[in-house]
């Protein structure tokens, strides 16, 4: 095994990245001091280039019974992420992994924000082929219905991303929206956990007698496993995100389940402990 897979039990985990990015956390925490997080420098000294965070842009691959299921395309290669060049190297890391683009076969989208789909589309490529030829593309409805109006398609940010690298799908005949509670894979089930966005997911992996639960971007950064109650400028609704993030953190404690996440520390996953009192997300060592 190497550092970036894990297993639960028969379902395999390969995490993988499009990069990472450094930027000023009060730019998501604009409630927040930079001194909230310096008790965490010790902690998580992985996710901090100075007093910036560093923070991961995480997919991963999930293979089950023969299929296969990638978690969110990254941000992709376009203009720059919180003032900074986009990193851009996810379809690079598939090679590194020697995992073919052509073997995915369901694409889940935890949620539609520009770093979850940058490369639905070969953003590499004149022709801007799909990058999953292979897979149907899988996202919940409210999330859809969000992000389509006219309104936000009009807005700059996420209005560009969805233009150019959602509404692709539907227009090629690859995408399904979910309703609800649905099984991607054996041992795979998507859940809906709304508060980040409308329609944002959740993954429950339960295989033998092991659980891993991922949770997208319910988790900002390994702090918010702690400092749970803190605004989070990219939640759609800050309080309905607070009570997902709560609930969904008790529910990985007690049923002692990995937690996996989007922008953790790569590869992306850790259990919670208990020091002091307090709750932590601590990194799975191999
Ligand atoms: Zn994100």
């Amino acid at each position: 095994m190497s550092i970036n897979t894990l297993q639960i039990g028969d379902v395999q985990i390969t995490g993988l990245t499009d990069g990472s990015v450094s930027f000023d956390p009060r730019i998501l925490f604009p409630d927040e001091s930079l001194d909230v997080w310096a008790p965490y420098y010790d902690r998580f000294p992985e996710y901090f280039s100075g007093q910036f965070f560093k923070n991961n842009l995480g997919s991963f691959v999930f293979s089950s019974d023969g299929q296969r299921v990638l978690v969110d395309s990254g941000f992709g290669p376009h203009g720059d992420m919180l003032g900074h060049p986009a990193p851009g190297e996810l379809i690079t890391d598939f090679e590194r992994n020697g995992i073919a683009l052509d073997s995915i076969d369901t694409v889940f989208l935890t949620h539609l924000h520009g770093d979850h789909v940058g490369w639905n589309l070969r953003e590499d490529l004149p022709e801007r082929p799909l990058s999953f030829p292979n897979a149907r593309y899988r996202v919940h409805e409210a999330d859809w219905n969000h992000f389509t109006t006219a309104e936000m398609l009009d807005d700059e940010d996420s209005g560009a991303a969805t233009n150019r690298s959602v509404l692709p799908l539907e227009e090629q005949g690859v995408l399904d929206l979910m309703d609800g509670e649905t099984e991607l894979a054996p041992g795979i089930t998507a859940f809906p956990t709304p508060g980040h966005t409308p329609g944002h997911m959740s993954l429950l992996i339960a295989s033998g007698n092991e659980r891993a639960l991922l949770i997208g971007d319910m988790l900002g950064s390994p702090m918010q496993a702690t400092e749970t109650e803190l605004r989070y400028s990219p939640d759609w609704d800050g309080p309905m995100g607070v009570r997902a993030r709560n609930d969904i953190l008790d529910r990985a404690e007690n049923e002692e389940a990995v937690v996996i996440g989007s922008h953790l520390s790569y590869p992306g996953w850790g259990t919670m402990i208990r020091w002091e009192g307090r709750r932590y997300w601590k990194a799975l060592q191999e």
